[in-house]
């Protein structure tokens, strides 16, 4: 079997986007067992002679805070739970948020291996951005952008280094 990559965080940071960077068109078929995957995306991804399942957490995001964050949690459990390497994801535009510090507190609980990503570092001027998530707890961040492009094979290397 493939190892699992799974990616976590609160809503908006850019999930899918990274999701569908690594993934492209290697969807895996969606599993709809109702109340347990159907909130979970799956995918192949693929880097160097490494080949690997991808999970795409939170993918139901429904408005109301206690509702995300319950969300956030599930899913962040699941994930644990599947994983054998976590994409903890957050957001340079938005800086370290009280959303962020749960899930950081869910993860500490874990033993499986982080990666602390922060997307949205679209350019070199933001790369200043990162450095802040080191409060976090998580060691060094790797500053990512989905939408343009950016850092994404520097993420994968150090994600299959750790399976
Ligand atoms: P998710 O809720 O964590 O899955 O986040 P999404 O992938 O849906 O992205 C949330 C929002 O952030 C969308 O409006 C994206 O277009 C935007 N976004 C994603 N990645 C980037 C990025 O690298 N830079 C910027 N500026 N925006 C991004
Ligand atoms: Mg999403």
């Amino acid at each position: 079997a493939r190892p699992v990559l799974a990616i976590v965080g609160r809503p908006n940071v850019g999930k899918s986007t990274i999701f569908n960077r690594i993934v492209g068109d290697r969807m895996a078929i969606v599993e709809d067992r109702p109340g347990v995957t159907r909130d979970r995306l799956y995918g192949v991804g693929e880097w160097l002679n490494t080949s690997f399942s991808v999970i795409d957490t939170g993918g139901i995001e429904i408005d109301g805070e206690d509702v995300i964050l319950k969300s956030v949690r599930v899913q962040a459990e699941l994930a644990i739970e599947e994983a054998d390497v976590i994409v903890f994801m957050v957001d340079a535009k938005a800086g370290v948020t009280p959303s962020d510090e749960e899930v950081a507190q869910l993860l500490f609980r874990s033993k499986k291996p982080i990666v602390l990503a922060v997307n949205k570092v679209d350019n070199l001027a933001r790369q200043d951005d990162i450095y802040e998530f080191y409060s976090l707890g998580f060691g060094d961040p790797v500053g990512i952008s989905g939408s343009h492009g950016i850092g994404i094979g520097d993420l994968l290397e150090v994600v299959c280094n750790l399976f």
